[in-house]
């Protein structure tokens, strides 16, 4: 059985530091994890221009063993993980970042300056939370390719480009993400709340736990 919570706990584990990952599998991917999260975080790109950012996800997907299809629908990275008869899961994370000034003072703050497509010079952060997104799923990743006698079926990753122009998908789909890959049973995706970042995304994956586990304990065995 897939176990959702890994990629919960990682989420989680990403984004407050403090916390002692919950299970072994996670505390074995973590450092991965952080390590591309606070790469990301201070190197953020806007939206149709996630070059080093799809570049960086997709060489730590290969690494992991994934069979990684880079440039769908521009930016937009596919990875596959076969493994034997079963539902096909797909997971999903955004890849850009937005014209937002970080004021956090946090050591790892971005100070990305970029010209957004009309030509004008503008501040650069996640401030949208698809750093930790990709985290999140880089960890799911590496844990699911650990653990590949505990589960059947075809994982299907995927970096979603421009999220935040809302134009990526339909470029993912127009260059065939659903012709060229596997086609999903189940498609997943993973939103933080802005408020708290610990509280409130602890309140939200929690849920999103219950929800994902009702739909699919038994699809997943
Ligand atoms: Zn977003």
């Amino acid at each position: 059985m897939i176990r959702p919570k890994l990629l919960l706990l990682a989420a989680l584990s990403a984004v407050a530091p403090a916390q002692a990952p919950a299970s072994k599998e996670i505390e074995a991917v973590y450092p991965d994890a952080h390590a591309l999260y606070l790469d990301l975080h201070q190197n953020p790109e806007l939206s149709a221009h996630e070059t080093q950012t799809a570049a960086k996800l997709a060489a730590r997907l290969r690494s992991a063993g994934y069979d990684v299809t880079e440039h769908v629908g521009g930016t937009g990275v596919v990875a596959l993980l076969r493994n034997g008869a079963g539902p096909t899961i797909m997971l999903r994370t955004e890849l850009d970042a937005l014209p937002v000034e970080e004021k956090t003072g946090l050591p790892y703050a971005s100070k990305v300056r970029a010209k957004d497509d009309s030509g004008r010079e503008v501040p650069v952060m996640h401030a949208c939370g698809h750093d930790l997104h990709m985290a999140a799923l880089l960890g799911t990743a590496e844990v699911m390719a650990r653990n590949k006698d505990t589960w059947h079926g075809t994982l299907v990753l995927i970096g979603q480009p421009a999220e935040e122009g809302f134009g990526g998908a339909k470029a993912m789909l127009n260059d065939g993400l659903f012709t060229r890959f596997p086609k999903p049973d189940v498609a997943v995706a993973l939103q933080r709340r802005k408020h708290i970042p610990g509280r409130d995304s602890w309140n939200h994956t929690r849920r999103l736990q219950h929800e994902f586990r009702f739909n699919t304990d038994h699809d997943l065995r």
